[in-house]
């Protein structure tokens, strides 16, 4: 079993890489890939730099190139949901792409023909995440992550969002880190630690908030590589 971990920015899967052991890299289309072990199980980590295309290319590398055969997004988001403060963690039940818009020809909002408005995540994974939960005693929450190419600062686009979507999180790559998985046939979980709320004080608070808020989805997403 070879799993994959990815995170956008370097902050993000800095903790993981810290809890590797025999690490190697490669450069690869413009990227690092570190190879090593956590808990005897093979892995493949990256950052994929911000955004859905970015993180598409490298979702797309470590499946096809690499050969994951499980794909473990962690990092951190905004939250629409005024019961998710900043530091709570939540897992997607499934992702959509805000900002996927045809509508003038009369589709719904996150919607192209032969795509589907929301992908659900691996049942598996997502069982595992809450048995490590329940036995760490950690507050997991489940719900809808919406992604798009913006950082949300703004309640008139978060409210937005949170409607049309139904969504409890907002950040910038796991719906297409999702898309990916599910063409490629890869299970995939998708973790976010709050880092900010995605209103008008969400610049600062996610400058406050990112390296704790990211320690926080990474050590969980290691303490689940062990029970898979
Ligand atoms: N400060 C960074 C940019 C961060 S962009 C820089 O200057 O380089 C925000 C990142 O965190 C994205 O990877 C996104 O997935 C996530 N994120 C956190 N809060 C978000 C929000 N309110 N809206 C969109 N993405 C958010």
């Amino acid at each position: 079993m070879i799993i994959g971990i990815l995170g956008a920015m370097r902050e993000e899967i800095e903790p993981i890489l810290k809890l590797t052991t025999s690490l190697s890299s490669m450069n690869y289309g413009e990227n690092i890939y570190y190879f090593g072990k956590i808990y005897n199980q093979n892995v493949v980590i990256a950052y994929s730099k911000i955004g859905k295309v970015f993180s598409s290319l490298t979702a797309s590398i470590m499946i096809e190139k690499f050969k994951i055969q499980k794909m473990l997004f962690s990092g951190v988001a905004g939250s629409l949901n005024k019961n998710l403060k900043i530091g709570d963690l939540i897992r997607a039940s499934s992702l959509c792409q805000h900002d996927l818009d045809i509508s003038a020809f009369g589709h719904p909002f996150g919607f192209v023909p032969e795509g589907s408005r929301f992908i659900d995540s691996d049942n598996l994974l997502n069982q595992i995440a809450d048995e490590v939960a329940k036995n760490l005693n950690i507050n997991l929450n489940i719900g809808i992550i919406a992604t798009g190419d913006q950082f949300v600062a703004d309640k008139s686009r978060k409210e937005w969002v949170k409607n049309n979507f139904n969504a409890d999180a907002i950040e910038m790559e796991g719906g297409a880190v999702a898309t990916i998985c599910k063409s490629l046939g890869v299970p995939f979980f998708v973790l976010r630690a709050i880092s900010d709320s995605a209103d008008e004080e969400a610049g600062i608070d996610f400058d406050s908030f990112l390296n704790e808020s990211a320690k926080k989805s990474a050590d969980f997403i290691v303490s689940m590589i062990e029970k898979i």
